[in-house]
Order: C-alpha cells, then sequence, then structure tokens
C-alpha cells in the first residue's frame, strides 16, 4: 500500500467508496459528497457554523473530518489577525506552520469541492478557483450554477466586456467563486483587477500539477507562487491526490515556501492504539514512555522551547544519538541533518512541534506521544497518524495534566478546544468518542486504554499516579513537614520508588515543586499559618474529631519532648532538694 494513501478501517471501507462513488455522480444534493446516512439529530451533538451552512446551502446532513479541519483551517487563518509571532520566546502553537497555507491529500472525489465551497459561503472576500484543464472548469460552472452559488470564470479568449461583466459580479458581491486557470492570471491587468477584489482564498485543484507539468510544458504554474504573493492573500489551500513525497515537497516549495501544513483523509486507523496516561510531573511521565514504548518515536511540544527541554531530558537518559529536536525555528541545514538523522534512525527519539511531517514519509515511526494536547482533535488524530504508516501496531499516548484539566475546565461547552479534554476524560472507549465527535460513524475498537481495562477487569485510575503519591504522603503526615522538607523527602521517596524502572535518580526538587504546586492550584493541599506556620496539610472536607486538629504526628512528638523534659526538670529539682537537705 503506498504509504501516504488514506487509510480507510476495513470496516468503513464500503461506506467509503460508496461515498465517493456517489459524490462522483451527482453534487449538493444529499449522498453526493455526502453518504445517505441515517442517524438520530438529537444524538448527533456536534453542529458548527461550516456545517450548518453547508446543510443550509449544499443540503448535505454533515461534514468528514478532514473537510472540517481543512475549512477550520481556513475560516481561521482569513480572520484578521495573523497569530504567527514570538512572545517572550514562547512560540505559539503552530510554529511557522500557517494552518491557513494547506497541502490536502485526497482521493479523487471524496468531497473536495466542499472544503472550498463551504468557506466560500462564510468568508467576506471571494473565493478563487484554479483548475488545470478548462473542461474541469467547465464542469465545475455548470454544478455551481445548478447549486446555489453563483461564480465567474475567467479564460483565455474572452472579450473585454465579458471581464469587465465579471468584475461587475465580482465586485457587487453577486459572484461569491472565481474559476481560473494558471494562463489566464499571466494577464498583469487581470491580477490589478482582482487584488482590488479583497480575495479572501485560494484554491488550487490538482495541484501536482505544479511539480508534474510546471517543470515541462505549463511554466505558469510555477508562477503561482509569485500570484499568490501578488494578490496578497493569506489563506492558500492545494488540493492533490497524488502522495509520492517528492511531489508534495515540490507543491510545498513552490507555492508556499515550504511552510505548508499537510491535511490527510484518514479518520480512524485500526492500528493505532489509544491511549491517555494522567500525570503532573509531564516531564517524567515522556520519559516513561519513551522507555517502555516502543521506537522511533515523535514527541510533539507545543512550543520550540518544550521541544528543546524535551531533547535535552532525553540525550540525559538516552545519549545524544538517540533524541533531537526539530522546530521551525532552526536553519535550513540544521532540519535536513534531524530530518536525515530521524529517517535513518531505528530508535531515535525527535521532539517535534508540528512543524514537522510535510514530506516526510518516515515509515517505520512507532509511537506518537503528546506532550501537549493540541488545540483541536482533528490535529491531534492527523499528527497520531504520523505513526504506524505501513500498517504495523502503533501507540498514541497523550500526556494529560492537572494543568490542561483547568484549562479544559474554562474552554466553552461544545467548542473545538473543550472536545480535546472531553477526550481525555472520556469514560467510553477513546476510538467511539472520536468517531461519534467526527462523523458518528460505528466503529469497532481495535485498542484503547479504556477497552483494554474493560477487558481486563481492572479499572482506568484517571488521578495522576504521581500526584497520588504525594498527595498521600502529605495525608499520611499531616503537618509533620514543611513544604522544604516535604520536597526533599519526597525526591528521595520517588527516585526510591523509581530506581527499578528508570535504573538511576530522575527526580529532582523542582520536579516535586512542581507536582506540589499543582496540588496547592487544585486544592488538594494547603500550607498552614500560625504556630504549624509552612507546615503542609491536607485540605480535608472537615476534620471528623476536633482533637484530629491538634492531635498529628509532630504534635506527639512534641508531647514526648515535653514531658522528656518535664521529666528531666523534675529530675534535676530532685537532685537540688537532696543537695539542700
Ligand atoms: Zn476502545
Amino acid at each position: 500500500m503506498d504509504a501516504f494513501s488514506p487509510s480507510i478501517p476495513a470496516a468503513n471501507e464500503k461506506f467509503f467508496w460508496e461515498t465517493i462513488y456517489m459524490a462522483e455522480k451527482e453534487i449538493f444534493i444529499e449522498g453526493e459528497d455526502f453518504p445517505a446516512q441515517s442517524f438520530d439529530e438529537e444524538e448527533f451533538f456536534y453542529c458548527d457554523e461550516a456545517t450548518l451552512a453547508a446543510q443550509k446551502s449544499f443540503g448535505i446532513k454533515f461534514l468528514f473530518p478532514w473537510q472540517r479541519l481543512v475549512i477550520a483551517n481556513i475560516l481561521d487563518s482569513s480572520g484578521a489577525e495573523n497569530k504567527d509571532f514570538e512572545i517572550d520566546g514562547q512560540i505559539n502553537e503552530n510554529d511557522g506552520v500557517c494552518r491557513g497555507k494547506q497541502i490536502v491529500l485526497l482521493p479523487t472525489g471524496a468531497g473536495k469541492s466542499l472544503c472550498f465551497l463551504t468557506p466560500a459561503l462564510l468568508l467576506d472576500g471571494p473565493t478563487l478557483v484554479m483548475y488545470p484543464l478548462l473542461a474541469l472548469m467547465a464542469d465545475q460552472q455548470r454544478r455551481m450554477q445548478e447549486g446555489s452559488l453563483s461564480c465567474v470564470v475567467f479564460k483565455g479568449g474572452q472579450t473585454q466586456e465579458e471581464r469587465e461583466e465579471n468584475f461587475r459580479k465580482i465586485e457587487c458581491g453577486q459572484a461569491r467563486v472565481i474559476l481560473a486557470n494558471p494562463e489566464v492570471l499571466q494577464n498583469e491587468k487581470i491580477i490589478c483587477r482582482l487584488k482590488k477584489c479583497g480575495i479572501a482564498h485560494i484554491a488550487i485543484d490538482e495541484a501536482h500539477c505544479v511539480s508534474e507539468w510546471g517543470d515541462s510544458f505549463r511554466p505558469a504554474y510555477l508562477t503561482l507562487g509569485k500570484i499568490i504573493k501578488e494578490l496578497e492573500v493569506k489563506t492558500v489551500t492545494a488540493f492533490t491526490a497524488t502522495a509520492s513525497p517528492p511531489v508534495l515537497a515540490r507543491v510545498n516549495e513552490v507555492l508556499f515556501d515550504g511552510n505548508a501544513h499537510l491535511v490527510q483523509s484518514s479518520a480512524d486507523r485500526a492500528n493505532i492504539h489509544y491511549e491517555v496516561r494522567y500525570a503532573y510531573a509531564k516531564k517524567k511521565a515522556v520519559l516513561k514512555a519513551c522507555i517502555e514504548l516502543k521506537k522511533p518515536m515523535i514527541v510533539f511540544c507545543s512550543s520550540r522551547r518544550k521541544t528543546e527541554d524535551t531533547a535535552r531530558l532525553l540525550t540525559a537518559y538516552f545519549g545524544s544519538e538517540k533524541a533531537k529536536f526539530y522546530h521551525a525555528g532552526m536553519t535550513k541545514e540544521e532540519k535536513l541533518a534531524v530530518e536525515k538523522w530521524f529517517f535513518d534512525s531505528e530508535d531515535g527519539i525527535l521532539a517535534a512541534t508540528c512543524a514537522y511531517g510535510m514530506g516526510m514519509d518516515k515509515g517505520n515511526i512507532y509511537t506518537v506521544v503528546h506532550l501537549d494536547a493540541p488545540e483541536h482533535i482533528e490535529n491531534f488524530i492527523q499528527e497520531a497518524g504520523r505513526a504506524g504508516r505501513k500498517g504495523d501496531d502503533v501507540n498514541s499516548v497523550l500526556i494529560w495534566s492537572h494543568k490542561d484539566q483547568a484549562k479544559w475546565r474554562q474552554a466553552q461547552k461544545n467548542s473545538r478546544e473543550k472536545v480535546m479534554g472531553d477526550f481525555a476524560n472520556s469514560r467510553i472507549c477513546r476510538r467511539e468518542f472520536m468517531m461519534n465527535y467526527l462523523t458518528g460513524e460505528q466503529v469497532i475498537c481495535s485498542g484503547c486504554d479504556i477497552c483494554d481495562a474493560q477487558k481486563s477487569g481492572k479499572k482506568i485510575d484517571y488521578r495522576a499516579d504521581d500526584a497520588e503519591f504525594a498527595f498521600k504522603f502529605i495525608k499520611r503526615n499531616r503537618r509533620l513537614f514543611t513544604k522544604d522538607e516535604t520536597v526533599n523527602i519526597l525526591t528521595q521517596k520517588f527516585n526510591l520508588r523509581d530506581r527499578d524502572f528508570f535504573k538511576e535518580n530522575v527526580w529532582e526538587a523542582r520536579d516535586m515543586q512542581e507536582i506540589l504546586t499543582q496540588l496547592f492550584d487544585s486544592k488538594k493541599i494547603k500550607k498552614l499559618g500560625g504556630f504549624w506556620e509552612n507546615h503542609l496539610d491536607i485540605k480535608a472536607e472537615k476534620p471528623r474529631f476536633l482533637f484530629r486538629r491538634f492531635l498529628t504526628a509532630k504534635s506527639i512528638h512534641r508531647l514526648y519532648f515535653l514531658r522528656r523534659n518535664f521529666r528531666h526538670f523534675q529530675k534535676k529539682l530532685e537532685e537540688l532538694r537532696q543537695l539542700l537537705s
């Protein structure tokens, strides 16, 4: 199987190809780009702006996950601000990969028209769609005229009047879609007029033509990158069904200067085992996963600095040839060197931002760890899908901390951010949760931590075990130790506990401080004042007996101490009395 071709789980295959077959026959009626699938509308909880618009205008019932991801990226990036900048060394999540610049890998007929026609309904400016062949353009024009979208066509051999009429329609907002081929856009006058129209989005169909034809008989394709820049359009989507890495790399280079984001149509990949690990000390959890799970692996981090920190931690354990980092802030040579190292590596670990991926076709990645959850579950699935391209059984591990949990609690109900937390806190099968959210399809789970636990009759512990260990220690020793003492003792205890696993002392005082801080934040423990200055105690619901407040281990120590002193004092007094008498 071609490593880049979308993998469709066997159970959904019939359904999938039926969809495609239907999509190729007609368009814009239920069951064209979309399967006529029955579902309970109340059960189907996710309905965003894009889905609603597509439902209303095209009569479809739902959008596929990759369609939603592509549409969300288009709508997000054409929103006013470009989020691609750096604050205090913290690079934003996109890490130079502009999500508005996408290469979308879809099999022909999988419903790509909806990916640019749905945003066309919602964007402020018109959408420019480029086709390589006049026949395709004419076909699209006919379909759109049958639907509710009005479009104009620019092609060779048009009269001045025809073009003026086109511009009139665009300027008055009557035409939301402009169809053109690259050749007609070589005309400076047209480009100049189009620029004034404020184009919001450019979609390039059959983008592999850039690579296949641009270098030979259609040089106009090679100027598309320049045209995009001249039109000053931030949001560009290139669609292709050809998946070979050199073609993708060439398309990325010509159209996007190498900064595009790749979206593939793989929703459920049956060979991925999903797992969520609850950990307060994330770095230790990553190290543990890196030791346990099969390599080569990628650790996805949310910022450039975190990739470097993680790589440092891993090199300290595995050696410098086994772990490296990758992000968009590196020079081209550095990136190439790391890409090559990882591509050839049999047991390497790469700590990367989402900048890693384009054009890389490493088939033997066995594990994808997410140190930080991506903003959206669609991105999570795309990134987890970097593993197991050859169909081997692979693992996807999401590390989830109290901080993530707090962020999730604050996220708005039904927002895309909320879903990632719902996934992490899911009490039902991870895969079932994902598919429910994405398509409402029924899948048979091929492996996740929750299903494993159900099979083995164990219970999933949703609490982070490090935090639980620390919390129990404080609970056993209420008011006995100050914060600093607790940090020291716990560091030793954790190292003792984990020495068998890590073979060395990996816990440091600052890890423990981090855990305690999170325990404070989650209001599980508290620092006392007054007589118990700086001593730690758990935040109990209510003390069961009044004397429990005073009778802690330390107060008993103090009582012993007082009694001993008292006896000592009595003895001295006795001696004194004898002396006097
Ligand atoms: Zn499952």
